[in-house]
């Protein structure tokens, strides 16, 4: 089971590496900690404590703590959508945190509001049929990035390498030949 205290350290550990910090206000900060920890419980992974999950990682990679939007928010808005990850200006107070725009895609919002509202709570075998016609509506296709040579299978390139950083431009989608 996961602890509070472990999440706090995974989110510190990651404002570290970033060179980002975490919200200053300690409530505020505590109520997004446990809400990453309850999604974790609840789903497996921690998904976005501000957003609403569909509860399948294939549909919530995008929102899985940290998300793909954090690093893009954070450099226009100087915080994240949740403003768990702040700049620095934002932590020591010079700048204000304000509300930031939501950067996710509004038709995966939607598909995580479908999901959840064809799948009665008392019919979960129903899910597998909604999660299978979803599923089989998304492509996923395979990426590299042109930088590091990072490879990942989803529908879109992120937006920001996970390993060097590059920007969503420097991916491209990787062809496999299957006429040899
Ligand atoms: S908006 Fe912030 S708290 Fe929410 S998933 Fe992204 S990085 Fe995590």
């Amino acid at each position: 089971m996961i602890t509070l205290g472990k999440v706090r350290q995974r989110a510190e550990s990651d404002a570290k590496t970033h060179g980002y910090y975490l919200n200053p206000d300690p409530n505020f900060l505590g109520d997004l900690l446990e809400g990453l920890k309850r999604n974790e419980e609840r789903y497996g992974y921690p998904s976005c404590p501000c957003r609403l999950a569909s509860g399948k990682f294939e549909f919530d990679r995008d929102i899985t703590c940290p998300c793909d939007y954090r690093d893009p928010d954070v450099e226009e808005y100087g915080a994240c959508y949740c403003s768990l990850y702040v700049k620095k200006e934002l932590y020591e107070g010079k700048t204000p945190i304000l509300p930031v725009p939501e950067r996710r895609p509004s038709e995966k919002q939607a598909r995580a509001y479908r999901i959840l509202a064809e799948t009665p709570a008392e019919e979960p075998s129903g899910a597998a049929v909604v999660v299978a016609q979803e599923l089989s509506e998304i492509t996923l296709r395979l990426w590299y990035c042109k930088q590091c040579g990072y490879v990942c299978f989803r529908e879109e390139p992120p937006y920001v390498c996970p390993i060097c950083k590059a920007k969503r431009e420097m991916f491209a989608e990787l062809k496999i030949r299957t006429d040899a």
